[in-house]
């Protein structure tokens, strides 16, 4: 499983709350069992989410059948909305990975 997360919320935030999610097996990540690993955590690289084009063959090759669009990407946190979440999404799921759309709100 990996997280992709904002670049511009990225300026204000470690990515705590995606993390202690994950080791509490909260929210989002109450699913998983506790040999659940994230693999990869990674921002989109700004808009228009070109890192996400770039590394999603990337993850595929390396196993990662999930990917979790943060809270903050999805307007969880009260961030601004994504212009670009559709496309993202698009291209994740034509790579065959599952997406959960969340982490931690
Ligand atoms: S593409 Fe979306 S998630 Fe990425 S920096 Fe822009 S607003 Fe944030």
């Amino acid at each position: 499983m990996a997280v992709v997360r904002c670049e511009t919320v990225s300026e204000v935030c470690p990515g705590v709350g995606c993390f202690k999610a994950f080791n509490n097996r909260d929210v989002y990540f109450r699913d998983y069992n506790s040999g659940a690993e994230i693999m990869a955590f990674f921002t989109c690289g700004g808009c228009s989410g070109r890192r996400v084009y770039r590394l999603v063959k990337s993850l595929k090759k390396q196993g990662v059948d999930i990917v979790h669009l943060s809270s903050c990407m999805m307007n969880m946190d009260n961030y601004p909305e994504c212009p670009h979440i559709e496309s993202m999404k698009k291209t994740i799921k034509d790579n065959g990975i599952e997406i959960v759309e969340g982490t931690h709100h």
